[in-house]
């Protein structure tokens, strides 16, 4: 069988290596000049670090499976520390052993730290209403404020939904943002139980995990098994079309230089170019509504700083709405939650990763204002700093692209056409390379 990937993001690279595997012909087009997508490194104070994922979920233990087969698993490291929230009035640890910001122990010091006391009653008020025994709880955000109050919404969950899923607790799904939340809830009889029982049903450790050098060694070793799997591996090439032949059979897929024929398409270009790429082979996803994409921009910064020696917010801090002396989302304090990456980064020299939404400039003061802020320190001077932009970026769980992926799975592609990558799988490496990994297998309905 001839098949062509389209896009060379972790989705396409792992969709391609799967259909090797299986003895396809397989062509890999990347539009850009590398392979990896929203996997990347830059060198930043002559250290290799990552500037999109750092740390693959280990839940399934799919993409561990992936490491081990490359090879990398031995390189596989767990994270120092835990994070912090940047409330409107002080800056918290986030409290251990929540799902999505939720608490399981209302009443923990830490929960009480973060919401007050009064805001700890209020939550643990959850335990003594009933549940919905018939029906789900439909949106993730009024579930929490009718079950838990405003407070654990605002300070607690907001900030996670808002940064690490890009988002609006109001108008996700709790199916789609936390499957088996809402039987767990059933059985549990309260929010916080189910909280509970998915903790305890968690692998123990901690719940992501990343690889000593970084994440983009993963799309180093996947580059290379393609190669030696003889997939042809095309950069610079973008695709312009995808198009069925009329009676079924062979796809043409279509660059500015050259078409190629195909039996087999999986389409893992990012979800707005994806979109564009099924106009002609899924005319009835073309009339949807689209989600509205988003950019963002991550700024990488070294500093030479010894009061960070000490971790002061842990593995970095999430801000929630309201913090209004700081424009960035979140920072992470690279240096701190790798500890591998600290010894190279070497003594007192500390690598920080802020996130912004919305793609335009930030100027350095206004970078470093904002790393200060949130690591609670007077003032931070920047040695060295590097930008990556993510433009473009369909949010996975927008409802126009709920609605899209729940049409996908109602097959309004012609047989052999797949569509992989996190749009319709679900943000972070776990859920796209589980979701590639069935897009590369033989018949796929
Ligand atoms: C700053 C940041 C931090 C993150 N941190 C984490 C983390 O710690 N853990 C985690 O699990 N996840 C994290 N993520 C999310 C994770 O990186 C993504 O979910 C995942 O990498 C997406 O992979 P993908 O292959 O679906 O898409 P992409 O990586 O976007 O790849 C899509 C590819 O398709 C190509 N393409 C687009 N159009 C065309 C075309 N017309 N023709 C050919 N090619 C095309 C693009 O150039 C791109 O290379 C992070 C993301 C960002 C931005």
């Amino acid at each position: 069988m001839r098949a062509v990937v389209i896009g060379g993001g972790v989705a396409g690279l792992v969709a391609a290596r799967r259909l090797a595997i299986h003895g396809d012909e397989v062509v890999l087009l990347e539009a850009s000049g590398r392979l990896g997508g929203r996997v990347a490194r830059a060198v930043l104070g002559g250290v290799a670090v990552d500037v999109g994922a750092e740390s693959f979920a280990v839940r399934g233990g799919t993409v561990r499976a992936l490491v081990d087969d490359l090879g990398l698993g031995p390189a596989v490291r767990e994270p120092s520390g835990s994070a912090w929230v940047a409330l409107a009035d002080r800056t918290v640890p986030l409290p251990a052993g929540g799902v999505l910001g939720i608490p399981s122990s209302p009443a923990a010091a830490d929960v009480i730290r973060a919401i007050d006391g009064r805001g700890a009653a209020r939550a643990y008020l959850d335990r003594l209403l009933p549940v919905l025994k018939v029906g789900r709880y439909d949106r993730l955000g009024p579930m929490v404020r009718a079950r838990m109050g405003d407070r654990v919404l605002e300070r607690l969950v907001a900030p996670v939904v808002q940064n690490v899923y890009g988002a609006d607790p109001d108008a996700v799904p709790v199916d789609a943002i936390a499957p088996g939340l809402n039987a767990e809830i059933t059985a549990a009889g309260s929010l916080s139980g189910a909280v509970l029982r998915l903790r305890a049903a968690a692998p123990a450790g901690s719940a992501a995990h990343g690889i000593e050098g970084g994440v983009h060694r993963l799309v180093e070793a996947l580059g290379e098994r393609l190669r030696s799997l003889g997939v042809d591996v095309r950069t610079g090439t973008p695709v312009i079309g995808v198009h069925p032949a009329s009676e079924g059979g062979p796809f043409t897929v279509t660059t500015g230089r050259e078409d190629f024929e195909a039996d087999r398409v999986v389409l893992a270009a990012d979800g707005a170019a994806a979109l564009e790429l099924l106009a002609d082979a899924a005319p009835t996803l073309a009339a949807m509504r689209r989600p509205v994409p988003a950019g963002t921009r991550a700024v990488l910064l070294l500093v030479e700083d010894e009061r960070l020696d000490a971790a002061p917010r842990g593995t970095g801090v999430l801000r929630a709405e309201g913090r209004a002396d700081v424009t960035a989302t979140a920072i992470t304090h690279l240096t701190a939650k790798w500890p591998w990456l600290a010894e190279r980064a070497g003594s007192g020299r500390h690598l920080l990763r802020l996130a912004y939404r919305g793609a335009e400039p930030r100027g350095d003061a206004v970078v470093a204002a904002d790393a200060a802020a949130l690591l609670g320190l007077d003032r931070l001077r920047i040695a060295d700093r590097t930008d990556a932009i993510w433009a473009d970026t369909v949010p996975a769980l927008a409802p126009e692209t709920i609605a899209i992926r729940a049409a996908l799975d109602r097959a309004v592609l012609p047989a052999g056409l797949t569509v992989a990558g996190s749009w319709v799988a679900g943000t972070g490496l776990a859920s796209v390379v589980a979701r590639a990994e069935q897009a590369g297998r033989p018949h796929v309905p």
